[in-house]
């Protein structure tokens, strides 16, 4: 069996206020396939009065000197809230895929997300039902919890697999005491790492 060589790199994009002293940071990740380069999630590239309560500190993909826009081919929105679809617009003309349920309830539901950040000039979805395969040894598969429609990225490495899994987990704890369908399911992969939005380092199986 021929190893396909996948990279996953982590990129800083913000930092949120979640408590009086407490910041908790927001990553995307770059997965880097031989057929593609693909980018999880797209944090956010400016202040909105709508998130000003957990008072943003941004680091915009777009302004960073070590990340090139141009070289995305794909974007997975893992969900729409605000912290992971606000640097959508940058990928405007490119393939967006997200889950069907995740795209209604984002522009339905109230004080979901943000909502011009979700259908900005020029960006098209490609809405997904399900598990579906993104490229050889990636794959999307839903993990409802944190939104109903959430999905994670599964990565193939040949061993046991790595998932980039957004806020299935918002932190390590959730994934040590799984609860949600999307954790359950996230966890019955046995995946050697998970990699999570608000967390700095990869959750591993006994980490602790
Ligand atoms: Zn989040």
């Amino acid at each position: 069996m021929t190893q396909i060589a996948i990279s996953i790199t982590p990129i800083f994009v913000a930092d949120l206020l979640v408590a009086e002293d407490a910041r908790m940071p927001v990553y995307v990740h770059v997965i880097d396939h031989p057929d593609g380069r693909v980018l999880v999630d797209t944090g956010l590239t400016e202040l909105h009065p709508a998130a000003a309560d957990m008072d943003p500190r941004i680091k915009p993909l777009h302004t960073q000197e070590d990340f090139d826009v141009d070289s995305i081919d794909i974007v997975v929105n893992t969900h729409l809230h605000f912290d992971h679809c606000g640097g959508n617009h940058l990928f405007a003309g490119k393939p967006i895929y997200v889950q069907r349920r995740e795209l209604e309830d984002a522009r339905t539901e109230d004080d979901y997300t943000i909502r011009e950040w979700v259908d900005p000039p020029g960006v098209e979805y490609l809405p997904v039902d399900g598990e579906h395969e993104l490229l050889p040894g990636l794959r999307l598969v839903p993990a409802p919890g944190h939104t109903q429609g959430m999905q994670v990225v599964v990565v193939e490495t040949g061993g046991r697999p790595v998932v980039v899994g957004g806020d299935v987990a918002v932190w390590f704890g959730e994934l040590d005491e799984p609860e949600s369908e999307g954790q359950l399911r996230v966890r019955a992969l046995e995946p050697e790492r998970v990699w999570l939005t608000h967390e700095r380092e990869a959750w591993r199986p006994g980490h602790g």
